[in-house]
């Protein structure tokens, strides 16, 4: 039986779905696959030991990793070369080792554009507002400007991060693609928007809460989340109350993890197969 060890290097991972995804899906194949927590809170390091630990996983026999929050830029000097999307979006979820070098992927966004186009095929895309401008969602941003959105406008706390994301994804998509606006402007933003996709942790069982006044939600705007624990957010609870058509972050979850099942084992995982797993999780 062929087998497979592949890990997981983050902060709080505990409740991470990455395990069970990809072990039920390899016990589908008829594959030995072993999928490890490799948890830096829980070994006292930081951000800063990513490299460290690939290092010492390649050491130990592992064939690849993913890697999370907040390790995902942190690893990038440490691996011997990138994907083209990888070394675009500036950040690694998916580790391979091939031989003696280690190469970085990221499957964040084909994730996302996968369950996008799979759960909102036909909506309008003409102005995105986008709520997060984070981690998540430089990758979901990309995915939006790949798939053909005329315009995504980046809302965040943080309007440095939001301006900044913007700017680099006017220098890869061209201007007017993107730009980035205060929250105070929400109200506008969506009164104008085809979609609004939130890309913040509020909604999370940890941070529980709606990201924005509920009365800026109206019939006819659609809204994806990106949060997947719980599935069901408020938000989306909210939206689906008023007719929205709503897209909840399940899918983005389980086709990164198909995409980086895939590049682990030269296996076709069956997506639906590890949707339908995910609900019962
Ligand atoms: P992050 O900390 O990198 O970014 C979050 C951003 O949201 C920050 O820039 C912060 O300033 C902003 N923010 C927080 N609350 C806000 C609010 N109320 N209004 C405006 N901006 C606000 O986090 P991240 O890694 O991007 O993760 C965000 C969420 O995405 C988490 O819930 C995470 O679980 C989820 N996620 C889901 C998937 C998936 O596969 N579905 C993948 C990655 C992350």
């Amino acid at each position: 039986m062929t087998s497979y060890l592949i890990g997981l290097i983050g902060s709080g991972i505990g409740p991470s779905l990455s395990p069970a995804l990809h072990q039920r899906e390899g016990d589908h194949h008829g594959l030995s696959l072993l999928y490890r927590r490799i948890d830096i809170d829980r070994l006292g390091l930081g951000a800063d030991a990513a490299g460290e630990l690939v290092r010492g996983a390649r050491r130990f026999g592992y064939d690849g990793l993913n890697i999370t929050h907040p390790c995902k830029q942190t690893v990038l000097p440490h691996l011997d070369g990138l994907s083209e999307d990888a070394a675009l979006l500036g950040a690694v979820n998916t580790v391979v080792f091939d031989g003696d070098r280690a190469i970085g992927h990221n499957t964040d966004w084909s994730g996302f554009a996968q369950s996008f186009a799979r759960g909102l095929e036909d909506v309008p895309a003409r102005h995105i507002t986008q709520l997060g401008a984070g981690g998540a969602g430089a990758a979901v941003a990309h995915a939006l400007l790949t798939l053909g959105a005329d315009r995504v406008t980046l809302v965040d706390a943080d309007l440095g991060r939001a301006e900044a994301l913007a700017a680099e994804l006017v220098g890869r998509f061209g201007v007017r693609r993107a730009d980035a606006a205060a929250p105070d402007r929400l109200a506008d933003l969506l009164a104008g928007a085809d979609g609004l996709v939130h890309a913040t942790p509020t909604g999370m069982a940890t941070h529980p809460g709606l990201p924005l006044p509920v009365g800026l939600l109206r019939p006819g705007l659609w809204v994806a989340d990106v949060v997947y624990r719980p599935l069901d957010t408020e938000l989306l609870r909210h939206a689906r109350a008023l007719g929205c058509r709503t897209l909840d972050g399940g899918g983005m979850a389980v086709f990164q993890a198909a995409d980086a099942f895939r590049l682990f084992t030269g296996r076709e995982p069956d997506a639906e197969r590890m949707l339908a797993h995910l609900t019962t999780l």
